[in-house]
């Protein structure tokens, strides 16, 4: 995820470090050039000593001394100097929402990035805070108690797994590492060539490729468990976690954690939900955890302060994401948990899919409030619904076009059985803006391109079906693509749209031919044929009357 620009522009920075090195030999001049730019590197600490921080009116001339002294000095002695500057400066670098740092804000993108690499490559003992923890993830108060626990993992939970083949399990600890405090990680020998790892943070997005960003770009850190004892840091600290592969199935596992502090962090059916309200959510880590037994929600401890009954609220996430498994014909028992986690800025769009799953921090309050999620009161919820739904989406009957649309079938189910909401939950899909946006489609002439650049116009023909044929056929065709041989299985995108029309035409008894026809969505004669002793099925009213020969 670091972007290649960044990454270039560094590793410019960094590797004439050591070219200049190797052409000093031959010259007199450049080994004058290098004495030169510490030089004036140091003039400008000793200045920004005394005067706390780079005056305004000096910035491009810092720059300029900066790069130039980048470009001939080791990248070991060039970032004890800005180390240096930067002790010396009062104004530190501190990314937030309100004032984000930009790429052009030179000296201290360059700085606070370089920071950054160093915090991430150094050995964890060498790690230390980095100021901008104190604004994001937050800070752990210095008298907050260092614990030891013993944590159990169990590697061979029952269920069907989600994800693909190179994904690991982030197993909760209930534990917090403090911003540039090491942590030890005590295993058996026997675990130490199982491919564990200890994650610090769970805020995974990497920001390099943003233009701004509201946190520093990188806050997490990852150590493999591949000794008895390991030690681990973060310069931002966070909620600590064994990661497993998720093809790991050894039974239970117990590491031991050392020097971290407990966060608020709540098991559904483990918990005492009294001494949750009494003790529990008051630990002082700055994040902690709901975890039912299907989601986690990682969460600002403020957040979790506020929640009396997370029992309730678990279990209602849990119904949330049976439903998920339902729609598909899967059974209810997952082998990954999902993951929610606001975070300040993400990587991409205002809520993403994956794992974890990343929101936006203004969710945090609704995602806890189960009557808010229940009626939309907040209006993102159908975004939270659609990322967990891009999890479940299968790309065998998810053809071109239909990426943001078959994802919006779990976010209409979700709705429908679970939440109680007028109009399908979201003001594209009313049945006056389907009727609205059905009837231009149809008058300009239908066209695949415009429909495959629409997904709520392109959802519409899905709800089409939905509504006459009910959801049981979209459970029973998305059960049938599992059985797929791989030689069954579509393999380009004119079959996906065949199979789709094949399969669901079946499915509920029509030749849904003409249908797909009306939409212009593609399909081929061959398969066209072989669902035409079915008997047609049109939607009543339907093309719309002002229909436009189709271009
Ligand atoms: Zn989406």
């Amino acid at each position: 995820m670091f972007t290649r620009a960044a990454f270039r522009f560094l590793l410019t920075v960094l590797l004439s470090v050591n070219l200049l090195a190797g052409w000093s030999v031959y010259g007199q001049d450049n080994q004058n050039g290098q004495d030169s730019a510490a030089q004036k590197l140091n003039e400008l600490i000793e200045k920004v000593k005394d005067e706390k921080k780079i005056q305004p009116d000096k910035i491009e001339e810092a720059v300029d001394i900066i790069s130039r002294a980048g470009e001939v000095m080791s990248a070991v002695e060039f970032l004890d100097k800005l180390d240096k500057l930067q002790q010396y400066r009062e104004d530190s670098i501190i990314p937030t929402a309100q004032k984000r740092l930009s790429r052009k804000m030179q000296p201290d993108y360059t700085i606070l990035s370089l920071q950054i690499r160093k915090g991430r490559d150094v050995p964890a003992e060498q790690v230390q805070a980095h100021p901008a923890a104190e604004v994001f993830p937050g800070l752990v108060g210095e008298e907050a108690k260092k614990v030891s626990r013993k944590i159990k993992i169990n590697t061979s939970t029952a269920g069907w797994h989600i994800g693909g083949r190179r994904s690991l399990y982030w197993h909760s600890t209930g534990l917090y590492a403090a911003p540039g405090k090491v942590i030890w990680v005590t295993l058996s020998e026997e675990l130490t060539d199982k491919g564990l790892y200890v994650r610090i943070g769970a805020h995974s997005d990497r920001l390099w490729r943003k233009s701004s960003w509201a946190r520093a770009p990188e806050i997490c850190r990852r150590f493999a468990l591949t000794h008895t004892e390991t030690k681990a840091t973060n310069a931002f600290g966070g909620l600590v976690y064994i990661e497993t592969p998720h093809d790991l199935k050894i039974g239970k596992i117990t590491v031991t954690i050392n020097g971290a502090v407990r966060a608020p962090y709540y098991v559904l059916g483990k918990t005492d939900v009294e001494k949750w309200r009494k003790k529990i959510r008051n630990h002082p880590a700055p994040w902690g955890e709901l975890a039912g037994k299907k989601l986690i929600l990682t969460l600002p401890s403020k957040v979790l302060r506020t929640v009396d009954e997370p029992d309730e609220l678990m279990k209602f996430w849990d119904e949330v994401m049976d439903r998920y498994a339902e729609l598909l014909g899967r059974d209810p028992q997952r082998r990954r948990l999902e993951r929610f986690v606001p975070d300040v800025q993400i990587s991409a769009g205002y809520m993403h899919a994956g794992y974890p799953l990343m929101t936006m921090l203004d969710i945090t309050t609704t995602i806890v409030d189960k009557k808010r999620i229940i009626h939309n009161r907040h209006g993102g919820v159908w975004g939270l619904f659609h990322e967990i739904g891009h999890n479940h989406q299968n790309y065998d009957w998810t053809f071109r076009g239909t990426g943001e649309v078959t994802v919006n079938l779990f976010s209409l189910y979700i709705m429908d059985k679970v939440c109680d909401v007028p109009d399908k939950g979201h003001p594209s899909i009313t049945k006056s803006a389907r009727k609205r946006n059905t009837e231009r489609y149809f008058a300009n002439g239908c066209d695949f391109e415009t429909w495959k650049r629409d997904p709520f116009l392109a959802l519409c023909m899905y709800m089409q079906l939905q509504e006459e044929f009910g959801w049981e056929p979209f459970t029973k065709v998305f059960k049938e693509y599992r059985t797929l041989s791989d030689e069954q299985r579509p393999k380009n995108d004119d079959e996906k749209r065949d199979q789709w029309m094949v399969r669901f035409s079946r499915a509920v008894g029509k030749n849904l031919g003409p249908f797909f026809q009306a939409w212009a969505v593609q399909t081929t004669s061959e398969a066209r044929a072989s669902i035409s002793k079915l008997p047609v099925w049109m939607p009543s009213g339907f093309p719309p009357e002002n229909a436009k020969e189709s271009k």
